[in-house]
């Protein structure tokens, strides 16, 4: 809720005047519990927001906590927008995934005008970010019913990329620096395919889906790649495989001799992700090619006929620009993508741009950049398929995966919409085992770093049993 007061942190102490101040405060009546924020700003100006629940549906100390926090946040919400005067397009609601509630709301049995109109009304989320939604949770569902009890998704991570981008968080390492761990990584990858893929075939499960990621897995020679894919395919039964994704991401790794080894192991989508098609942009954000670079990976991709390509853009990079975006977005549509991901700079700790305090384009600009590329790619036949927000996004907004009809990617839908066990290996990744019917999820993480990753398999194999204990307990092949 202190995303409308960018900066401020909260202390919890008297009020102190000339100082942005809340007061809030809980009075229970005899049919409703009524929360009221007040505020008052620096320069004295004050607002109040209200908010009330029945006191019946108080009916244990979980839903009274539960509701009771939503009155503060939605009465917070209320004094904090009067005091600013800003509507934050996805209103009163926080968390990853806005759009569960309408995904919840149709899988309840409503209408998609009442779930739209539920979101707006109770949440104060604007029409446009209500219909964006809609249109992901249908894909949602869809995969949903796709699903078996015993499907799940494998996800490898490849902790290595040419270079490290100014916005990165992840702990991709150079591989200038790291060249030296890709073999020891790569054997340490081998013994933990053998190990799941063991305890894969011995609970039954079913790989629908296969998604290698990073990093960047392309940063591999077109040996190590055709060896590991091979190791893949040797040891785990992809024959129910319906997508096959590895990531692509910086155009400087690609290659006819890479895109001929994917090809061969049956890839059926990569990413290439130019961010931006503007060569200034990408040397400020440390990006170590060129526009050119992309068509050309592009121009190679099409050529190795793989399915289906994605492309990342971002909007709100360092010293990007409105128009610098529209026409980043035109040219990357040229390239006829089956899959546009558009994403909204997240500003977190431990990138370049946050410690050195780059200056990027205001809440604003990135708002109209993102209203832009909604206009544009709805006209041009895509539909977004699913969409998540992350903390510290600009002005607030979320990321957007849009597809041509029939290619929205399974794996970042089962992902995000939590829909199935994802099954991770090699460095960064994490195990998410999901038991839909019991709303439980629980996770286990790989090592980031890979020197950690190699010297620590005995602990990831160990932490593992972990997945018996779970299949075992809470999924049953009958639900
Ligand atoms: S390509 Fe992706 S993972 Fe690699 S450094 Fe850039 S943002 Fe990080």
């Amino acid at each position: 809720m202190l995303m409308q007061f960018p900066g401020e942190k909260p202390e919890y102490a008297e009020p102190v005047p000339g100082v942005l101040s809340a007061e809030i405060s809980l009075k229970k009546g005899k049919t409703y519990s009524v929360v009221t924020a007040s505020l008052t700003a620096a320069d004295g100006r004050k607002t109040r927001g209200e908010a009330r629940v029945k006191n019946d549906k108080l009916t244990d100390k979980i839903m009274t906590d539960r509701l009771l926090q939503r009155c503060v946040k939605l009465s917070f919400y209320k004094a904090a927008t009067e005091l600013t005067g800003n509507i934050p397009v996805w209103g009163a609601l926080t968390g990853i995934r806005p759009g569960k509630f309408v995904t919840n709301m149709l899988l309840e049995g409503h209408t998609e005008q009442y779930a739209v109109n539920a979101m707006m009304r109770e949440n104060f989320v604007s029409l446009e970010r209500a219909k964006l939604c809609l249109d992901t949770a249908k894909a949602g569902i869809a995969a949903k019913n796709a699903l078996k009890p015993l499907d799940i998704c494998l996800y490898v991570g490849i902790p290595f990329c040419p270079t490290r981008c100014a916005y990165c968080s992840f702990v991709s390492n150079s591989v200038e620096k790291t060249m030296k761990l890709v073999e020891p990584f790569l054997d340490t990858l081998e013994k933990e395919i053998e190990h799941d893929a063991a305890m894969v075939k011995e609970l039954g499960l079913r790989i629908v889906s296969v998604y290698m990621g990073g990093g960047t897995p392309t940063t591999l020679s077109a040996m190590q790649l055709e060896k590991l894919l091979t190791k893949i395919e040797q040891e785990f039964d992809l024959s129910a495989v319906c997508e096959y994704t590895v990531e692509a991401g910086r155009p400087d790794t690609i290659t006819p001799q890479k895109l001929e080894v994917l090809k061969a192991h049956g890839i059926t989508r990569i990413s290439v992700n130019p961010q931006t098609m503007q060569d200034s942009v990408l040397n400020v954000i440390g990006r170590k090619h060129s526009a050119k670079d992309i068509a050309d990976a592009i121009e190679m991709s099409r050529a190795a006929n793989i399915p289906a390509i994605n492309m990342d853009l971002i909007a709100g990079l360092p010293s990007d620009t409105y128009e610098g975006f529209c026409a980043s977005l035109d040219r990357t549509l040229q390239f006829g993508a089956e899959n546009v991901t558009v994403h909204t700079l997240s500003l977190k700790k431990g990138t370049k741009i946050t410690l050195e305090g780059t200056s990027i384009p205001d809440g604003e600009t990135v708002g109209k950049m993102l209203d832009y590329a909604e206009q544009k790619l709805r006209s041009e036949g895509y539909t977004p398929y699913y969409l998540y927000r992350q903390k510290y996004m600009s002005g607030g907004f979320e990321n957007v995966g849009w597809c041509k009809p029939g290619y929205d990617s399974f794996y970042n839908i089962c992902i995000m919409e939590e829909l199935c066990s994802i099954l991770s290996l090699g460095g960064g990744g994490s195990t998410k085992l999901v038991a839909p019917e019991k709303g439980k999820i629980e996770r286990i993480f790989n090592p980031k770093y890979p020197q950690e990753y190699i010297s620590g398999l005995d602990k990831i194999f160990e932490k593992k049993q972990y997945i018996r204990e779970f299949y075992n307990s809470e999924i049953s092949e009958d639900l």
